[in-house]
């Protein structure tokens, strides 16, 4: 049986299991979860983590140099970050049209008196700018520091591009890396259908079924964003674009997908979202290197679905209309903060304090969602990374039209 047919009866086993555990007694569960799915869950996570911070500075060193001179590397660039910015704001016009035609937050009542949230400082962005540039690659490296350790890669490979033969020792070390990166990628793999079981069985069951009730409105509206954005706006991207077949595409990379799904973090899956795309995409490796670990870092319309439907949710729930300027105020804010949303499991919920702030909700309107943001959070993962691949399979197959790329 295929890795991609095992995944996918891990994933449909694991929401059973999940609903069933959600009327077993609590203790009962908690013992379940604690010394079984948990564990599973958790190896399976640290597995694919441990490979995170090499594959990403190996593999952005060598996709760097492989695009050659810095012009073609700023024009790969530019577009890249286009894209990235684009789609997210499609995502939040598609989102935002959605919650007010909806209006998640005017069904059901909601006890607004017993919300009560903390809400963290968003840092300065013009601070996150400036420290994009590490002043020590080691420390970013230990502290798994995505943004500096992107920038050191970009770095050293415009180095290893310009000095060529001076240097070609060290670029098939970086190569020889890689094989082995790639393969430890392939054998941690095998262990996806366990882990993606365990990790949704435990979601599910954790969440319970009740804390979904009056919440099925705002869940709704935010999943048929995600839903519309991948049918309609990366279908049409693929297509149009890339000139490929979405539906190849989809199914190629569907193993990453469910990966996201279970682990709810762009970062943890990273290494098989750029394994599908290269060996079942046949996006050349330059550009996946390149493109996919600054999406999973930046690019996150999933998240940016989710904040912009969230600061409709809670403006309707504590009955604060929105004006023109608001909505133009959550496009951009929404649009930083997904930027600023770090690829692991919740962090989109605790930026979409920097969107309320801005737009002057309540913020602790957070904790109305807190509750069943897990579920949310499987489910916009997997649109995070799917963007970033159809980001780099378009660039791709246009600079193979060019042969640019092989
Ligand atoms: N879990 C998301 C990701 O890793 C980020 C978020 O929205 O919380 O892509």
């Amino acid at each position: 049986m295929s890795l991609t047919k095992k995944i996918l009866i891990a994933l449909v086993l694991g929401v059973v299991t999940g609903i069933i555990l959600t009327f077993v007694p609590e203790a009962v569960f908690s013992k379940l979860d604690t010394y079984l799915l948990t564990p599973v869950g958790q190896i399976f996570i640290n597995l694919i983590m441990m490979l995170v911070v090499p594959i990403v500075f190996v593999s952005i060193v060598l996709g760097t140099a492989g695009l050659g001179e810095p012009a073609k590397l700023g024009r790969i660039g530019i577009q890249t970050i286009t894209f990235f910015l684009v789609t997210t704001a499609i995502a939040l016009c598609i989102s935002l049209a959605l919650a007010f035609a909806i209006k998640p937050g005017t069904e059901g009542v909601f006890d607004v008196s017993i919300a009560d949230y903390e809400a963290n400082e968003a840092p300065p962005i013009m601070e996150t700018l400036v420290n994009i540039i590490p002043t020590n690659p080691v420390s970013s490296m230990a502290a798994g520091d995505m943004l500096q350790i992107i920038a050191f890669a970009i770095f050293v490979g415009i180095a290893l591009a310009i000095l060529g033969d001076k240097t070609s020792g060290i670029h098939r070390l970086f190569n020889q890396a890689n094989e082995v990166l790639m393969y430890l990628v392939n054998v941690i793999m095998k262990a996806a259908p366990y882990g993606a079981f365990a990790l949704i069985a435990s979601a599910i069951g954790g969440a319970g079924l009740d804390a979904i009730g009056s919440m099925g409105a705002y869940m709704g509206t935010v999943i048929l964003g995600l839903f519309i954005h991948a049918a309609v706006t990366y279908t049409i991207a693929i297509w149009f674009l890339g000139r490929g077949n979405p539906i190849t595409f989809y199914k190629g990379f569907f193993p990453a997908m469910s990966v996201a799904f279970s682990t709810a973090s762009s970062n943890a899956t990273l290494p098989i979202s750029m394994k599908a795309a290269q060996e079942n995409l046949g996006v050349s490796k330059s550009i996946s290197s390149f493109v996919q670990p600054l999406g999973a870092t930046v690019n996150m319309d999933g998240t940016a679905i989710m904040q912009a439907t969230a600061a409709v949710f809670i403006s309707q729930v504590y009955a604060i209309p929105l004006d023109f300027t608001d909505i133009i105020l959550i496009i951009i804010t929404a649009t930083l903060a997904s930027i600023g949303t770090a690829g692991v499991p919740g962090v989109g919920l605790i930026m979409l304090a920097m969107v309320l702030t801005q737009v002057g909700l309540p913020v602790e309107g957070i904790a109305l969602i807190i509750g069943i943001d897990r579920l949310l959070d499987m489910l916009r993962t997997s649109l995070n990374i799917t963007g970033d691949a159809v980001c780099a399979y378009i660039i791709s197959e246009n600079e193979k039209r060019k042969g640019k790329v092989s």
